[in-house]
């Protein structure tokens, strides 16, 4: 990455305001999946040795610019306090005389600021709300991949005000999605499902631009089975995209692929009657939700023959065991393949960890959006913002 480092800071004694993406699930005031606070680790434990004071600002959730109950950070700092093994200082505001105080109080451990999105300035990245962030700081580390598609003051704001750097986690990230979209390992197979084909055209074009084979699964390839001609029964469709998914197609030859047999049902819910037919076959008043078991093997040889692979989205409804099983074969087979795997989306993040295989992928992304937006070759603001290597 080309972006100056947190290694290229010099840090002793410095009041450093670090952005980390702790936006996790929370119930009943217990962090249900610790792992984007894990991710962070090893910035903030590099910050502490290196002798920096560290502040961590992070949003959770959607609360509307002003506090919410529901969204405080506290369980956020409990998790991370067990993780860390060093005290972690829980702030109820994010700037202020406060944060001052506990920053020339602070001899142990860290600071983590309240919800960034208690405060209207955030989203809007209004210049007074990031002035008041960054007043109390000497520099500026990002290491939330997970928002730098967002222009938000702790993402943008506050990188314009202090001197900045990137985190561990936000150059790893970036340097595995460089690896496979500038110069990857041939053969390059992408593998792409999930729900929606309107939300992941630009995905699929930025990719058709580089992969030597695009498998394709989930709700999005009945709009292209639909596409080319085949009854697709009351499978999602997005028929505003025919013509799209015609388009791509014939741009894209025999390097897209898809399914050649889908499991069906009559309707989305755990234990209904399902059937496997081929493509062609679909019944009326029957709904695909997976990838039948001849396009598992299909898509498993050409996975075994990647030495690189990007995959985003489940093959299908992987939340209910019935449809769980394309998901699961396109998993196994990503593990076996040996080759660079990076897999990025929320739902399939979710359904590789469910199935307990994330160490057996190259990469795993902690920002579904950001990652999307970065293959579609869109700029991330929070990454745009930070000055070059060497740069004053
Ligand atoms: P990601 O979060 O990995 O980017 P998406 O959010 O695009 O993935 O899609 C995930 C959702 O797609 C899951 O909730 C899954 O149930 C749904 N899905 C996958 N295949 C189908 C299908 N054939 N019909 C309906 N929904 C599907
Ligand atoms: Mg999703």
């Amino acid at each position: 990455m080309d972006k100056r480092s947190v290694r290229d800071l010099e840090l002793h004694g410095k009041k450093v305001l670090v952005r980390v993406d702790f936006n996790v699930p929370v119930k009943d005031g217990e962090v249900t999946d610790d792992t984007r606070i894990r991710r962070a680790l090893p910035t903030i434990r590099y910050l502490l040795e290196q002798g920096a004071k560290v502040a961590l600002i992070s949003h959770l959730g959607r609360p509307k610019g002003e506090p919410d109950p529901r969204y405080r950070m506290d369980p956020v700092a409990r998790r991370l306090e067990e993780l860390l093994g060093e005290p972690v200082k829980k702030l109820d505001v994010a700037v202020g005389p406060e944060v001052e105080r506990a920053l020339a109080e602070l001899e142990r451990g860290v600071i983590l600021l309240e919800n960034s999105r208690f405060y209207p300035g955030e989203t809007r990245n209004d210049p007074a709300f990031a002035d008041a962030l960054a007043a109390p700081f000497d520099l500026y580390v990002n290491d939330a991949f997970g928002a730098a598609h967002r222009a938000h003051a702790t993402t943008v704001g506050v990188a314009e005000r202090l001197p900045a750097a990137a985190g561990f986690l936000l150059e790893e990230e970036l340097d595995y999605l460089d690896g496979v979209l500038r110069n990857p390992e041939r053969p390059f197979v992408a593998i792409l499902g999930g729900a929606k084909v309107s939300d992941k055209l630009g995905v699929i074009e930025s990719l058709l631009g580089v992969a030597d084979r695009l498998l394709v699964g989930g709700a999005m390839c009945f709009t292209f089975l639909k596409a080319k001609g085949y009854g697709v029964g009351t499978s999602l469709v997005e028929d505003d995209y025919l013509g799209e998914a015609r388009r791509l197609m014939e741009e894209a030859g025999d390097r897209l692929v898809l399914p050649v047999d889908v499991v069906v049902a009559e309707r989305m819910e755990e234990g209904v009657e399902t059937k496997v037919v081929p493509v062609e076959e679909i019944p009326e008043g029957w709904m695909g939700l997976d990838i039948g078991p001849r396009t598992v093997e299909l898509f498993r040889s050409h996975i075994l023959e990647a030495r690189t692979i990007f995959w985003n989205g489940p093959m299908g409804v992987f939340e209910i065991d019935a449809f769980a099983r394309g998901t699961e074969g396109v998993a196994r087979a990503v593990a076996e393949s040996g080759a660079t795997s990076v897999v990025g989306g929320g739902d399939s993040v979710a359904a590789v960890r469910k199935l307990g295989l994330e160490d057996r992928m190259s990469h795993i992304s902690t920002g579904g959006g950001a990652s999307l937006e970065y293959v579609e070759g869109r700029e991330l603001p929070g990454v745009a913002v930070l000055p070059g290597k060497g740069e004053g």
